[in-house]
């Protein structure tokens, strides 16, 4: 597997292959991470993963300084998972010091992650859109784990013309259910033994919107939550192709959620 840590090189492998598929990481990779390689290799034969905790997408009182480093380990992995190329940027070189130009996808940025995190999808979508710019890949490969970012990326893809096919891969849970997350590692024994239970309510509320209104399905999953030792940030059952809340006359629904366990935020989607 190449290593490149300069935009120069990735410029000059980027001439001798043809097609090219990205997967953007920000390293600690786990499971979730691997599927996404998979699913990369099925669109091109060279697939690049970059690795970048991305400053700007973390807010002042967030983990960007405690995020899980794990440069070393998460080479091997990709190296096995048969990885053509991984891009290590530093921030100096993403940032450079007189950096002003940033990227905001007004409406789907607007609510859940994006009301409780301050300007992290203007981060997100910035440093995507450098990334895409810098590697110019055909196809980019996300989860759809972050629900909401992938709907961020998607609309930034479309407004902004870029050439790329943007692909959604399914969430990768651990065997009781909890969503793979590099902030898995942040939970204790009792908070790991809780932790299922977002998913376990997630899925409740989705089989109780075949009886019950909007409302009283996000108050019944809230009371639930809050019951087993989450703190809720959003319990929202949303429509799918624009993110608005949903009325009960809406087909295509997404449940969106972000609670906290202790210090650590997990988010999840059904
Ligand atoms: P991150 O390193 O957390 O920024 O995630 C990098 C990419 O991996 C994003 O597109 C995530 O949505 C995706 N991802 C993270 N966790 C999972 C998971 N459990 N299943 C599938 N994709 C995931």
């Amino acid at each position: 597997m190449h290593q490149f840590n300069t935009i120069s090189e990735i410029r000059t492998w980027r001439k001798s292959h043809k097609h090219l598929v990205f997967v953007p990481t920000m390293g600690s990779l786990h499971a979730g991470h691997c599927q996404l390689v998979r699913e990369a290799k099925k669109y091109a034969d060279k697939v690049i993963v970059s690795i970048f905790v991305n400053p700007t997408q973390f807010g002042i009182n967030e983990d960007f300084s405690t995020y899980p480093r794990t440069e070393t380990q998460d080479c091997e992995l990709l190296t096995a998972e048969g990885c053509d190329a991984v891009f290590l940027p530093n921030t100096e070189m993403i940032y450079g010091p007189n950096f002003q130009t940033s990227v905001r996808v007004s409406q789907v940025s607007q609510n859940y992650c994006g009301a409780s995190r301050a300007g992290h999808f203007d981060g997100v979508a910035t440093v995507v859109c450098k990334l895409f710019n810098i590697i110019q890949p055909d196809v980019a490969v996300f989860g759809l784990k972050d629900f909401q970012q992938f709907a961020v990326i998607e609309a930034m893809t479309r407004d902004l013309h870029l050439p790329i096919e943007v692909i959604g891969v399914p969430t990768v849970r651990e065997l009781d259910g909890l969503a793979m997350s590099s902030r898995n590692f942040y939970l204790n024994e009792k908070e790991r033994e809780i932790a299922p239970h977002f998913y376990r309510i997630l899925q409740k509320a989705r089989e109780n919107l075949a009886t019950k209104t909007i409302a009283n399905v996000e108050k019944k999953a809230i009371l639930e939550l809050t019951n087993v030792g989450f703190v809720v940030d959003y319990f929202s059952v949303v429509r799918r192709f624009d993110l608005k809340l949903a009325t009960e006359n809406d087909g295509d629904l997404i449940i969106l959620a972000a609670v906290k366990l202790g210090k650590t935020r997990l988010i999840d989607n059904l």
